[in-house]
């Protein structure tokens, strides 16, 4: 039988594993592989994905995928076991100082070298809570070079000779996602001094497989087994002596969210890089395990391979295991000849034929069968835990077949109406207020002192007018990320992604890709930045380039001037068509994105559920602050210069005089230029461009030059005008501050392309509208 044939509420036996290359990989790295019980608890409401329990965590999968995975029935016995292990047994407490494993007197590091760590774990382990914790407010967030992953880097608290760095979460070091690649060649390449290895303990079994692979880098590690807070609350606990012995890495239990052992995790860690304290082994095969096939394979790859992984500078454990999974990257780096790599592949095929499963299967079960018996001996597992018995209840409702939709739409429209119309504008009008009491009193001081008028000019009308907006912005876009940040840790953003793949991936993208899309209705800056949590640049790219289409609130003054003026009667009709030609024309452009530039599919969704948990204050108050350093950032440079060159074209004419009418500026002459290009589609007159060229600054702006260009006669345009300019308006360019964003993630190329390609959209969309409107 095939997984997505099983029922709802049923257990099997996963028997074999289909599908090829790293999706495979990716699979086996998340626990899939033969022998491992499997119980479906339920299909998303549109019938895909699929919801499973797996390792005793939740994972999705689509119909499509689980159809590669035959499974068989389920074996009774697993049940005894687990009541097997429930005996009562005295937990270590927090912290042992290091009693239960050896520590090495060697050489230590010289004094004044700076001990880095790398701080590697799962998604949803607590990776970012411990590092806030480590770090207090020593940090700078930037991005890892040559990719736009996310980059923290911070001192740990009253260590300074010390460097942390916060990697994207990852399941396993084969290179999945642009992030996992992002981690696996930091450890590899950047030799960080040790590594601090976050290990969910609620999520045990699965974290550990991270561990394992770790532990073949050769770096010296401290596992910190977070979350003990919600073990123990569940009457489950760790031996952590036997774990420590048995991993041969020091390992503590800690709780991030509570400051709990994090010293202890602190000394720790300092005392195995500065003594270069490296696992006391790395050999988990076991020799009895199906006869050793994948033990003797291992080894013998070892000594195989042992002196180009030398030359390589590459652990040679590793490499071992990568090579016989068949890892191309690193066939590469490694230069072996044509008769190692024969033997390579005898080695394998003999260790394929006797383990009776194919080389990534039987790798994979080699960590798992480990990871099991470290399990077993050490682990006490916690009765149904109370969070996944609270998630199991929000659940129902929040992915329940008839509710997700209505409750979705009910989220987010909370979140909308409470950011742009509640809480976003009273703190916006405040600010407003503090930056025009603070142009007044420029304006005082530059008068008083008698300031050349064109200097004034540009600070008045320019940097306070043009930044003074942008930065107005600032309460609204945190608001936003607030209440985001809140759905994303709290872990509805997952199910949300859950609930809408079935429709995303009609237009060739994942499930992921709806939380950008979304927050773009709000402001198109925080959505580009927010494509970054998505798994491949793929899927990246292509949301980043939708999102302009989502109509966003800096719009709704344009709608709301011309419609006022043109249709006071059906306002709302003519707005609410406006967001659905936007929605549609981002449909269109979708499927012709994946005809073209992005061909292919979108990545399987492979994704994990986790519990739902409350974020702790100081998380979202530390992500608030880096996203308002960043916006403000950036209004300080990119938009700061972009508005005084405007700035300057609309106060200077040729001969560099200041203008007292903007007709005869150098802007004026520009949109002159320009008029003919826009007279097709009705936009011809200069005022017109004009207001639509300081769109481009920012989209309120079109509403304050037209007004003064204009005045009174706007009535003089005509409806079909009026038409073509809101079309026009929902689609072209976004602002300087949405292409800066892009220009961040993607590049100046593409940057530049999205401002000509929306520029087209929007012309050909209006042009279609008035052919429309000219035949009646
Ligand atoms: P990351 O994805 O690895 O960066 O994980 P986060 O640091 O964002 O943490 C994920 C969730 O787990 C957040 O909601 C945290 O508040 C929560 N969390 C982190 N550490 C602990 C802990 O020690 N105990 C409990 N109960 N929750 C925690
Ligand atoms: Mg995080």
């Amino acid at each position: 039988m095939k997984l997505n044939e099983l029922k709802p509420g049923l257990s099997a036996v996963i028997e074999e594993v289909g599908g090829e290359g790293a999706l495979r990989q990716h699979f086996l790295d998340m626990g899939v592989i033969p022998g491992t019980e499997v119980t479906v608890i339920k299909l998303a409401p549109m019938g895909d994905p699929m919801e499973l329990r797996i390792h005793g965590y939740e994972l999705t999968l689509r119909l499509a995928d689980a159809e590669k995975i035959s499974v068989g029935p389920a074996d009774r016995k697993t049940d005894e076991q687990k009541k097997k292990i429930q005996r009562s047994q005295e937990h270590p407490g927090l912290g042992e100082e290091g009693r239960f494993h050896p520590k090495g007197t060697g050489d230590p590091l010289p004094d004044g070298t700076t001990l880095t760590f790398a701080l590697v774990g799962n998604q949803n382990s607590g990776k970012t809570t411990l590092f806030n914790q480590l770090t207090g407010s020593n940090q700078h967030v930037g991005n890892f070079p040559g990719v736009t992953v996310d980059r923290k880097d911070g001192v740990i608290r009253g260590h300074s000779d010390t460097l942390v760095t916060d990697l994207p979460g990852i399941y396993s070091m084969s290179p999945y996602s642009s992030e996992e690649l992002v981690s696996r060649d930091f450890v590899l390449k950047n030799h960080p001094k040790a590594i601090i290895n976050i290990v969910d303990a609620t999520n045990i079994e699965r974290n550990l497989y991270l561990t394992m692979q770790l532990l073949e880098m050769n770096i010296p590690m401290v596992v910190a087994l977070n979350m003990m807070d919600e073990l123990r609350g569940n009457g489950g606990t760790v031996d952590v002596n036997v774990m420590e012995a048995m991993l041969g890495v020091p390992v503590v239990p800690i709780s991030a969210a509570k400051n709990e052992g994090v010293d202890e995790l602190i000394r720790h860690a300092i005392h195995v890089a500065k003594y270069q304290e490296k696992p006391v082994q790395q050999d988990f095969c076991g020799v009895e395990d199906h006869g050793g096939a994948v033990h003797r394979a291992l080894h013998a790859v070892s000594h195989l391979i042992e002196d180009h992984a030398k030359r390589a500078e590459l652990p040679v454990r590793f490499s071992a295991s990568k090579l016989i999974v068949g890892d191309p990257l690193l066939q590469e780096q490694l230069e072996l000849d044509q008769n190692e790599s024969e033997m390579l592949e005898h080695l394998v095929l003999q260790m394929e034929k006797e383990r009776g499963m194919d080389r990534a299967a039987s790798i994979a079960d080699m960590r798992f069968a480990f990871i099991r018996k470290v399990c077993d001996a050490s682990v006490i597992r916690p009765h149904e835990s109370k969070e996944r018995i609270r998630s199991e209840k929000i659940d129902r409702v929040l992915t329940g077949r008839y509710t997700a939709i209505p409750f979705f739409i009910l989220i987010m429209g909370a979140v909308f109406y409470l950011t742009f119309f509640l809480i976003g504008p009273c703190l916006q009008d405040l600010l407003q207020g503090g930056i025009d009491a603070l142009s007044d009193a420029a304006r005082q001081g530059m008068e008083a002192v008698h300031v050349n008028a064109s200097i004034q000019s540009l600070v008045l009308d320019g940097i306070f007018e043009g930044v003074g907006t942008v930065v107005s912005f600032l309460p609204v876009i945190v608001i936003l990320f607030f209440f985001l940040s809140l759905l994303e840790d709290s872990g509805y953003v997952a199910r949300v992604a859950f609930v809408m793949d079935k429709l995303l991936r009609r237009i060739g993208l994942s499930g992921r890709s709806i939380v950008p899309m979304l927050i773009g209705f709000g402001c198109t800056v925080p959505a580009v930045m927010s494509t970054r949590t998505l798994p491949s640049a793929r899927d990246r790219r292509m949301t980043i380039l939708l999102t302009p289409f989502m109509s966003c609130t800096a719009k709704m003054p344009i709608y709301g001037f011309f419609v006022s003026a043109f249709f006071p009667q059906h306002g709302w009709l003519i707005i609410l068509g406006l967001y659905l030609l936007g929605i549609l024309t981002g449909i269109l452009v979708a499927l012709l994105f994946r005809k073209t530039l992005f061909k292919g599919e979108a990545v399987p969704f492979v994704m994990e559920l986790p519990n739902y948990r409350f974020p702790t204050p100081r998380n979202v108050a530390q992500l608030l602050w880096e996203k308002a350093k960043d916006f403000l950032h950036r209004a300080f440079s990119v938009i700061l210069i972009a508005t005084i060159v405007v700035w300057f074209l609309k106060s200077f004419d040729f001969r560099l005089n200041l203008v007292t009418d903007s007709h005869d500026s150098i802007l004026a002459a520009i949109a002159g230029l320009l008029a003919p290009v826009m007279s097709p589609v009705g936009l011809g007159d200069w005022r017109i461009v004009t207001s639509l060229i300081s769109g481009f600054m920012a989209k309120e702006s079109v509403v304050s030059v037209m007004q003064t260009l204009f005045g009174g006669g706007l009535a003089s345009l005509g409806t079909l005008t009026a038409v073509c300019m809101l079309v026009f308006s929902l689609l072209y360019t976004p602002c300087v501050a949405a292409i800066a964003a892009i220009r961040r993630e993607m590049g100046r190329k593409w940057a530049l392309g999205v401002v000509f390609w929306q520029c087209a959209v929007a012309w050909i969309a209006a042009l279609v509208v008035r052919l429309i409107g000219l035949l009646f």
